[in-house]
């Protein structure tokens, strides 16, 4: 592309383009304007090439430019361009239900289609109401959800995430939905270590329906694995467990939202297998099309769907674009790429090598490193020991993935919100389709733009 050419879509980006969650001020000196894509590198308009090692934002599991994807979307818009599950459905639709049931835990089979993952999250909040108001319990109305986490922006998942900075400009949320601690090893909400700990994050779900009042809670909604709130925050293997006991024995629902760890990111097709624990509703989104087309869903157990065909009840919300054709036909291609080229066993093995390279870096900044599968967390502190934070306005976390893409790697820095700390963190989610030597240069380039953020902070 022209130099020129390139210079005017920069600036027609800067000029027109909202951005998301962007500070439109740093975004403009230096705007990414991808123009095309391969496997797990990106061009811009520049020719630059970079390595990305964040999937798009955790959506891209398959890589970009998948040819077999591609085609069924190509032939699927010749046949279909549009049907809707309102009144009716399309082959395709109803192939990628079943494609979907085939893959989630089961029991877990009754798909309900949306376009993202926070509207698949609205979808299990009202699916878990409905579902009590049926059984008579109408006072059900509040959702409980952990800090440090993230459900979504639409206002009924804002609701849910624990994310004070992206919560605070809308407070009064629509609803006051309790909020328990994260289960946050690295600082223990307790002080404690495990496994002396007893879980008492995971415990702290009973206190808070007590002391909330069970009768008023539906359900109970996490991350199995936590995305980029706090970049790879793994529970002990107990944990879910310990919550599930919970849920059944107040009778309320636990809802997986597996939108970020699904489709393989976390070395399982979904994260909550490995805790060997049925959630009764799983929400998903971003690599449910490896992020090809827009496309989430939720998926309920055949129970919990059961309670509106008994009472022959209506579930009172719908989307126009749920179960849009090109969308299912995304899905089915997707997921038929996952199986077949067992790429969740091949992004669980190229994740070792990432984990390896990672605990070899020597840094005095780096306080801890995480996460599971290709999902990973760098946490950055001023000192090891004492685990004491930067300043907020430091930025090392942002300073450090700029410096990354300069030099071809993009990576996100940001900041993990837990009560009171604003911690700074890096965060790495390559496709799962990424090769050594891709992550050779990844770790490289953390490497030196840790280096080069350290030797001036210190
Ligand atoms: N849930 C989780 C765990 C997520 O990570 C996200 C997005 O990052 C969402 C829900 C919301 O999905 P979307 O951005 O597609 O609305």
């Amino acid at each position: 592309m022209e130099k020129e050419e390139a210079q005017r879509i920069k600036e027609a980006d800067v000029e027109y383009v909202w951005h998301h969650f962007c500070s439109p001020r740093t975004y403009a000196q230096r705007p990414l304007v991808v123009k095309k894509a391969e496997g797990c590198k990106l061009y811009d308009v520049d020719g630059k090439e970079y390595v990305d090692a964040v999937s798009g934002i955790t959506a891209v599991n398959v890589g970009y430019g998948n040819k077999k994807i591609n085609e069924a979307m190509k032939r699927q818009i010749d046949q279909l361009s549009f049907s809707t599950v309102i009144y009716a459905s399309s082959p395709v639709t109803a192939l990628a239900a079943k494609k979907m049931a085939s893959i989630t835990p089961a029991g877990l089979e009754k798909v309900w289609f949306v376009s993202g993952g926070s509207e698949a999250v609205e979808s299990a909040i009202k699916i878990a109401r409905q579902f009590h108001y049926l059984r008579g319990d109408r006072e059900r109305y509040r959702v409980v959800s952990r800090w440090m986490s993230y459900h979504g922006a639409t206002l009924g998942a804002l609701s849910c995430t624990g994310h004070p900075i992206r919560r605070e400009v809308f407070e009064p949320l629509l609803i006051k939905f309790p909020h328990i601690v994260p289960c946050y090893c690295y600082r223990c909400p307790f002080g404690k270590e495990y496994p002396g700990c007893d879980l008492d994050c995971a415990r702290a779900l009973e206190y808070v329906i007590k002391v909330e009042g069970a009768k008023s809670i539906s359900a109970f909604i996490a991350e199995p694995i936590v995305g980029l709130t706090g970049a790879g925050i793994t529970p002990p293997k107990e944990y879910y467990k310990i919550i599930r006991e919970v849920c059944d024995r107040y009778t309320i629902l636990f809802i997986a939202d597996e939108v970020l760890t699904g489709f393989g990111r976390t070395g399982g097709m979904f994260a909550i297998e490995h805790y060997g624990v049925k959630p009764d509703i799983m929400v998903v989104g971003k690599g449910i099309t490896s992020g090809y087309v827009p496309l989430g869903a939720a998926v309920a157990k055949k129970e919990v769907e059961e309670e509106f065909e008994k009472t022959n009840r209506i579930f009172q919300h719908g989307h126009t674009f749920g179960g849009h054709p090109l969308a299912c036909a995304a899905c089915v291609a997707n997921i038929d790429v996952i199986v077949s080229e067992r790429l969740v066993e091949k992004g669980r093995e190229t994740s070792r090598y990432l984990m390896k390279r990672l605990l070899e870096l020597k840094h005095e900044i780096i306080g801890d490193i995480r996460g599971k599968g290709l999902l990973v967390g760098v946490e950055l502190v001023r000192d090891k020991k004492t685990k004491k934070i930067f300043r907020d306005e430091e930025n090392v976390g942002s300073k450090i993935a700029q410096l990354a893409l300069e030099q071809g790697v993009v990576i996100f820095g940001t900041k993990a919100f837990d009560l009171g700390v604003m911690s700074d963190i890096l965060y790495l989610s390559p496709p799962l389709t990424v090769r050594k030597e891709e992550i050779d240069k990844i770790v490289d380039v953390v490497d030196k733009s840790i280096g080069e953020v350290e030797r001036s902070m210190l």
